[in-house]
């Protein structure tokens, strides 16, 4: 197999065989033209079913994450949602990782256990703890490593045998590390899923979310409520998503080059009281992750000496990182989670300190970053 570079280059990407443009059009259509009744060309027929700027992105994706097959969906949520639906039913258990994104705790929370579904949360840095939260019921392990917005990193293989040995399919939100730095199916975990929203489109500039899976028989499923339930992904974010994968290589390696810069100059910070990344060899799970990465991401936290009010006068202060939710783009962001990212689990186990800042660290001068952070630092 050809090289993870060269693959998001070429993989799903064939030129157009009419014109010989080198990129793929953008097919903005809905429906398309039959021979016959039921005579379809190349198997379109209606774009919730299948489009061709999702299918590339598709076939690209699935190559890129080392699986068989991958299914694009219109957000992070929605794929999220539409993997959920393929596997859930009323009775069975979800465990997760006590400090996921928000917005998937809140979609099982609020949608999927007044449907019957139970969901409780633990610590999966515990593999102990892991086992111990687990149930007869356990139909899923869904853990997000590095995590939002703590970095926490769990040990993929060894969760992946806990999840297998009793059944229960290890889903993994590879949106942090995007598939260049971690492949989680490589490691045991059957499913991944990702915000295409984040490092995947790059750019801040789209929308999405995929389910990656070597699976057969659960592909089948995700592939049945995608065309069933049609929260798919658009074929001009599809068409963006397959331009931006192709760049992930030099961009992660640059956003994961300036976070190490930025997490070094605020180690001993005298305005901080941590600074959470993985790549400082104090972080708790730096060998873990050094193992099942290819290199640490570009998202930092740190804790701010002078509680909430402190951190959100950081927050204000910054000129380069802009203050926004969402991560991953080119450019740098700094968000405030615990009244951002994280507000649907304020008051919840899944709270997150009040004196935390989140940095996205974009793909910018590393010395004009870590000179921006230390400016808002100094006041
Ligand atoms: C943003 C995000 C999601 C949700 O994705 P959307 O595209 O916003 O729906 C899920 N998981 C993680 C880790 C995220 O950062």
């Amino acid at each position: 197999m050809s090289g993870f570079s060269t693959r998001a280059i070429h993989d799903g990407q064939p030129f157009d065989p009419r014109t010989g443009a080198v990129v793929p059009p953008v097919f903005l259509t809905s429906t398309f033209v039959q021979t016959e009744v039921g005579g379809f060309r190349d198997g379109y027929e209606y774009a919730r079913g299948g489009n061709p700027s999702r299918d590339q992105l598709q076939e690209q994706l699935a190559s890129l994450e080392g699986g068989t097959h991958a299914y694009a969906f219109g957000s992070g949520l929605a794929a999220e949602d539409s993997l959920l639906r393929a596997i859930l039913r009323p009775g069975d258990h979800i465990l997760m990782s006590n400090d996921v994104y928000g917005g998937t705790h809140r979609l099982v929370d609020r949608m999927w256990v007044p449907w019957g579904v139970e969901l409780s949360t633990t610590d999966f840095t515990d593999l102990d703890a892991v086992r111990a939260a687990m149930r007869p019921t356990t139909k899923v392990l869904w853990v997000e490593t590095p995590s939002n917005p703590l970095m926490k990193i769990t040990d993929l293989a060894a969760l992946a045998e806990l999840g297998h040995a009793a059944g229960a399919v290890v889903v993994a939100d590879n949106t942090f590390a995007s598939p260049f730095l971690q492949q989680p199916l490589s490691l045991g975990a059957d499913v991944v899923v990702h915000s295409t929203t984040k490092y995947v489109g790059g750019h801040s500039d789209l929308l999405g979310g995929a389910v990656v899976t070597a699976d057969e028989e659960l592909a089948e499923r995700v592939h049945f409520v995608q065309f069933a339930v049609g929260a798919v992904n658009s074929p001009f974010d599809a068409w963006l998503t397959t331009r931006s994968l192709k760049t992930l290589a030099v961009r992660m390696e640059r956003h994961s080059s300036n976070a190490q810069a930025i997490a070094e100059a605020l180690v001993g910070h005298p305005a901080l009281e941590a600074v959470h990344y993985p790549g400082l060899p104090t972080h708790p799970g730096h060998e873990i992750a050094a193992r099942q990465m290819s290199g640490f991401g570009g998202m930092v936290s740190f804790q701010v000496r002078g509680g909430a009010e402190a951190a959100l006068q950081v927050v204000q202060r910054t000129e380069l990182f802009q203050l926004a939710e969402s991560l991953g783009g080119v450019e740098s962001l700094v968000c405030y989670p615990s009244e951002m990212t994280h507000a649907s689990v304020k008051g919840t186990e899944l709270a997150v300190p009040t004196n935390l800042v989140r940095l996205s660290v974009g793909i910018e001068d590393a010395a004009d970053l870590v000179a921006d952070v230390e400016a808002a630092l100094r006041g």
